[in-house]
């Protein structure tokens, strides 16, 4: 069998279908879209004299979704550029077009009338061996293939997406029993390691596994908020970020799926299970309400929460009427915030009798015994459940972990007193002795599996550096960071302070962690897997001596952040640093000088110093300037006065990338350097890339003179920032800092076009710097960042 996948087809460009074809595009997989032809002209068709036969009336649903993809926030294209990925067309004219996909994807509306008529069309175009799937949020996939021919049946399957389909990292994939297993495999290993998706396999049964638990969590928090009498923003107070959900909590998530979706979603579930299950599905009537009134949420302007002005008003569901937001407060509930972790906080909290502590129980223990009951139904193992929760609810711990770090036996132990029932093969696990679905020996996972603990198997491309460490793979490690052989002659340089900001102690371990390669390895790695690669220079630190006027001591600190990222830049082995999610400030600047950047997807790289009241100390702005001068063909004349302008702007504006894509057009990323879809492989890739320049004969670069603009070039820069000030889009402090950093990358006073070393350069930045450290107006913008998490434009 050969498969490969050089096109794609999605049909219908709604919400996910136009977010398919993005994520397509984003890969790189030229895609057509395909929606129905309308059967009326709208009035502006009507006056462009425009007939139903026409091309543009005729494609109108593709093209308005292809236009809506360049507004849509967060963006589905992580660069405008791969919208040309996308071909639109019908589904009457351009059904021919199907027969060269090999995949083809349908995404139409939830009926399955529908999509068994479109099933049918594909069927008679598509070319033998192509693969088709259905997004289907729960409808039987068996049910959507019932009719079709061989062929068709043997690569058909489901795949469903999550929305955002680039955000959300979970892809349900859903057999048949006419699947071949051969297609199947390659939809896991093409979703997991093309997609970059994390991948479960889901068995054929209602709203398949994330959808069925999530949704009936939901439903159960409903209840409880009614009958435990708890307002929506107390609830949400307590099950966000605290309990390692996102930050959207419950309400505010319903508001941004939309509360149709949702209730589509809900009663898909309703009408096809019996019982008891079934009355936990009856969306409640306040809910029933909201939808006759057409209040959705996010997309209709007012939901569970409605925004007035500046107040964010919360939905009273007895009086539907909108009120002040509350928020719970309890002494449990506060000591468990000091808890390190969403883990031990509800182990901190769940069992408290109060009023935090009832609810947490009561929204959690039906919702651990559902997914216990459903295990083998809707997935293999917990493992799939587990995952399929994390991947598409964004939660850290899954249904068996929570029940693990709560305790098993006593979960189990309430659960019984209180009448939730508990399946047997958990008493059963209990009665064995075994106190744990999941089990750690040796740094590897053993989880609970029809009466005895699995193994869990690895991924060669997954780098777990919490297992390495279990492993003794540790070197070096102090507060700030870890140095961790992980195999084959290479070493990887792990950031752990909090919010990975960069202070002292993760200087001296790249120091050491150079030298150390240097002699015993072929290569560093320098990456992570915390929330954000970095955040920056610990600014707490920096602002602490600036308010004591110990301008000597950050004098020294910058020295050493300026050589470290040298020692980085010619280091005789080749180091690759690992950018992902945010990486700000100090962060971009460690990655600047490194020999490759193995970035993901998800980057949000920016030189952003300015927002504080600083510039770069670290070196970046000569590496952003030097990455922008390297982009330049050799023996082909230049522009030097360009290149510094987009220099001094991007850092000026303090730009941030949306993506990798961007912070490679950006210039912080070169053709050469790579970027990880799928960010578990991250690691893995940058250690590849390690290898193949070690085995390359990797050399450090030469250490060759700058060519700047000096003292002319000095002038340009400024002018853009002078005329800003002048009608007022910038402040006084703006400008100041705007010239401290103008005069850097000039080069200070010297001609245009002179040579100058990189030390040169380094010494001019941190005289900048120390003079912009001092200024009361920097560090009021220190503070405020600090505090508040956001820039103060004072
Ligand atoms: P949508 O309403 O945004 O888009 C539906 C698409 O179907 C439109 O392009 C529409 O033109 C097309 N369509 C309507 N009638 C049709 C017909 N008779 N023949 C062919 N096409 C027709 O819906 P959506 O949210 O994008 O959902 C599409 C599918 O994805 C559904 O199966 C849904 O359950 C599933 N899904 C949705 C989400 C979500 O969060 N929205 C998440 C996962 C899966």
């Amino acid at each position: 069998m050969n498969l490969r996948m050089t096109k794609a087809a999605v049909i219908g460009s709604g919400v996910m279908g136009s977010g398919i074809a993005a994520h397509l595009a984003n890969i790189g997989i030229p895609t057509l879209l395909l929606d129905i032809v309308p059967t009326a002209l709208t009035d502006e068709e009507k006056t462009k004299g425009f007939t139903l036969k026409d091309k543009e009336v005729r494609n109108r649903l593709g093209n308005a979704a292809l236009k809506k993809l360049f507004k849509q926030k967060p963006a589905p294209l992580t660069k405008k550029e791969n919208a040309a990925f996308i071909q639109v067309g019908n589904l009457e004219d351009d059904a021919e077009k199907l027969s060269a996909c090999d995949w083809i994807i349908e995404v139409v509306v939830e009926e399955l009338s529908v999509k068994k008529s479109i099933f049918s069309l594909v069927d008679k175009y598509r070319k033998q061996g192509s693969i088709v799937s259905s997004n289907t949020s729960g409808i039987s996939v068996e049910a959507m293939a019932e009719g079709r021919s061989e062929d068709f049946q043997k690569h058909f399957l489901g795949t469903h997406f999550f929305n955002p389909p680039r955000y959300l990292k979970l892809l349900e994939v859903i057999p048949t029993k006419q699947t071949d297993p051969k297609v199947l495999a390659f939809m896991q290993e093409f979703g997991e390691n093309v997609l970059g998706k994390g991948v479960v396999l889901a068995k054929d049964t209602p709203n398949f596994i994330a959808n069925r638990i999530g949704t009936y969590g939901l439903l159960v928090t409903l209840q409880e908020m009614i009958s435990g009498g708890f307002s929506v923003g107390e609830l949400d107070s307590v099950t966000g970020t605290l309990i390692g959900r996102p930050k959207s909590a419950t309400f505010r998530t319903l508001d941004v799926v939309g509360l149709d979706t949702f209730v589509h979603v809900a009663n898909n579930v309703y009408e096809k299970v019996t019982g008891k299950e079934k009355a936990m599905f009856e969306v409640p009537v306040f809910m029933k309400k909201m939808l006759e009134n057409g209040w959705l949420g996010s997309k209709s302007g007012q939901g569970f929460y409605l925004k007035k002005g500046k107040e964010i008003l919360e939905l009273n569901p007895d009086t539907l009427t909108y009120e002040e937001r509350k928020k719970l407060k309890t002494p449990a509930l506060e000591m468990a915030k000091q808890e390190k972790g969403p883990a031990r906080k509800m182990k901190a909290l769940i069992y408290q009798g109060d009023r935090a502590g009832k609810l947490l129980w009561n929204i959690h223990a039906p919702v651990l015994a559902y997914a216990a009951q459903l295990t083998g139904e809707i997935a293999d193992d917990i493992v799939a459940i587990d995952q399929a929760m994390k991947w598409g609810f964004g939660w850290k711990l899954g249904p068996f972990e929570i029940w693990d770090a709560i305790g098993v036996e006593k979960a189990v132990e309430k659960m019984t007193k209180e009448n939730i029932e508990v399946p047997a093969w958990v008493q059963d696990m209990l009665e064995k002795g075994n106190t744990s679905f999941y089990r750690e020996v040796n740094g590897d996972t053993y989880y609970y599996h029809k009466g005895e603990y699995k193994k869990r198997s690895e991924n060669a491309r997954v780098i777990d550096l919490k297992r390495l460490k279990k492993q003794g793979k540790l070197m070096k490690q102090n507060t700030g960071a870890s140095l961790i052989d992980i195999g084959d002659g290479v070493a990887l340089l792990e950031f752990h302070s909090a919010n990975n900001a960069i202070g002292l102690d993760i200087l001296q371990m790249i120091n050491f962690a150079v030298d150390e390669v240097g002699q015993h390895f072929k290569g560093l790695v320098i990456g992570n897997q915390g929330t954000n690669f970095c955040v920056g220079a610990n600014l707490a630190l920096i602002l602490m001596e600036a308010q004591d006027d110990n301008l000597f001591e950050i004098d020294m600190v910058v020295r050493q952040f300026q050589q470290a990222m040298m020692k980085i830049k010619y280091s005789q082995k080749p180091v690759v640093t690992a950018p992902f999610q945010m990486t700000l400030g100090g962060g971009a600047e460690v990655c600047l000088p490194s020999a490759h950047i193995q970035a993901t997807m998800e980057t949000y790289m920016g030189l952003v110093e300015t927002g504080v009241g600083l510039i770069p100390g670290g070196g970046g702005n000569k590496e952003l300037y030097l990455k922008h001068l390297r982009t330049m063909p050799h023996g082909v004349k230049f522009d030097l006065q360009e290149v510094a302008n987009k220099v001094f702007e991007t850092i000026a504006m303090a730009k941030v990338s949306t993506s990798g894509e961007e912070a490679r057009i950006n210039n912080f990323l070169h053709e050469a350097d790579g970027i990880s879809v799928n960010p578990d492989h991250q690691l893995y890739d940058a250690k590849q890339a390690v290898l193949a320049l070690y085995e390359r004969g990797y050399k450090p670069p030469i250490r060759e003179k700058v060519p700047v603009v000096g003292e002319t070039g000095y002038a340009t820069l400024l002018l853009g920032a002078q005329a800003m000030h002048l009608s007022g889009y910038i402040s006084e402090h703006d400008l100041k800092i705007a010239k401290k950093l103008a005069y850097v990358i000039a080069g200070g006073r010297v001609p245009f076009g002179t040579l100058v070393d990189e030390q040169y350069l380094l010494d001019l930045e941190r005289e900048a710097f120390l003079s912009l450290v001092a200024e009361p107006k920097s560090q009021q913008r220190m503070q405020h960042m600090l505090l508040k998490g956001k820039p103060l434009r004072n």
